[in-house]
């Protein structure tokens, strides 16, 4: 029967990273964590890692792949993966790698990623054109900003003009109706091998300095010219309402039935962990506003298991955990190739 025991888990020390390698470990596999110089240390020190490869940048993440190859790894992609390599890079991989390529380009593409989900028959926030549509509260997103840095809102075109002058060098940005609720972001896991879409978890973002406004009146908040940004600073977990779940698990099956087919994507579609980031609206409808393909860092509260895992799985399941276990089945299962793209 082949063995993992001929396979090593790699990814790059960031993000989910922790996670991803403890879960990898307690599946029975070696690890392997590729870090930046001078960043290593939370992998030493947690004991995740069998191996650390230091590289300058990850960006040079290339220079490695040969060193992985040889050792037979599987490179499992998360958040900053997709954003230092790139969506259109991470086409150039030769080694093993978990999950469908093809979908990280149209995760990271947001009028392709709204047109998948529109098409899944989810509720997508309105999307202005120009900012002159501007009629009510409008969120504006830079592409590719890093961790929420720099959002800001505007009411009307003319509060618009006066913010985006504060960034003269962004020219790419989508100005999207501001939802009024509660962020809840839905943590999917979708087996192939079994056919079977599991929701391991829920988390909510901790965001600076969006989640301390509220602290000081909002009198103080205008004469100190304080305006809300959004920069992720960790992630708070959420249980939620128990009549939501069935409606969660619907939409969760329609955007994996509708990523099949999607261009460079193929009949393979979208699988392992992705994530629904969505407002909740107090009439309970959901505007999901992101998808993210891959494992999301708002997992990483879970690496014990989750309220959700626990009821699932009898040994502490983390999202990280789960990806390893599918990888151990399919390779013991003869059926590797099933969830590498
Ligand atoms: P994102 O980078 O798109 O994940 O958004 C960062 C944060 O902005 C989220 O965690 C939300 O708190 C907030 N946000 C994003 N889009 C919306 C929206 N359409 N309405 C209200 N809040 C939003």
């Amino acid at each position: 029967m082949p063995s993992i025991k001929d396979y090593t888990i790699a990814t790059l020390g960031s993000h989910s990273a922790l996670q991803i390698l403890k879960g990898a470990k307690d599946e029975g596999f070696r690890t392997i964590a590729i870090c930046e110089k001078g960043k290593s240390e939370p992998y030493r020190s947690y004991r995740v890692a069998d191996e650390i490869i230091e590289i300058e940048k990850f960006a040079n993440f290339f220079e490695v792949e040969e060193q992985l190859k040889a050792k037979n790894a599987i490179m499992i992609p998360h958040g900053s993966f997709v954003s230092y390599i790139g969506a259109e890079k991470v086409r150039d991989i030769t080694m093993m790698h978990y999950g469908t390529r093809g979908i990280l380009k149209w995760e990271s593409d947001r009028v392709k990623s709204r047109e998948w989900l529109v098409d899944a028959g989810i509720r997508v926030p309105k999307i202005f054109a120009s900012p002159e549509e501007i009629d009510r509260p409008a969120i504006i997103k830079f592409h590719g900003a890093k961790g929420g840095m720099g959002y800001f809102v505007a009411k009307t075109p003319a509060e618009f003009y006066e913010r985006i002058s504060e960034y003269p060098e962004e020219k790419d940005y989508v100005i999207q109706e501001y939802i009024v609720g509660v962020p809840l972001y839905t943590h999917y896991f979708y087996s192939p091998l079994h056919d079977e879409l599991e929701i391991m978890s829920f988390d909510k973002r901790y965001e600076s300095n969006a989640d301390s406004i509220g602290r000081i009146a909002a009198k103080d908040q205008l004469d100190a010219n304080i305006h809300t940004s959004y920069t992720i600073t960790g992630n708070i977990p959420i249980v939620v309402r128990e009549s939501m779940l069935p409606d969660l698990f619907a939409m969760g099956r329609r955007v994996v039935e509708k990523s099949r087919g999607l261009e460079g994507v193929g009949q393979q579609g979208l699988f392992g962990p992705f994530c629904l980031e969505a407002i909740v609206a107090p009439d309970l409808k959901f505007y999901v506003f992101e998808i993210s393909a891959r494992i999301v860092a708002g997992t990483n509260p879970y690496i014990d298991g989750s309220p959700y895992t626990a009821l699932r799985y009898d040994v502490p399941m983390s999202t990280g955990r789960r990806v390893a276990r599918e990888i151990k089945e399919a390779i013991e299962g003869g059926r590797l190739k099933e969830v590498l793209g």
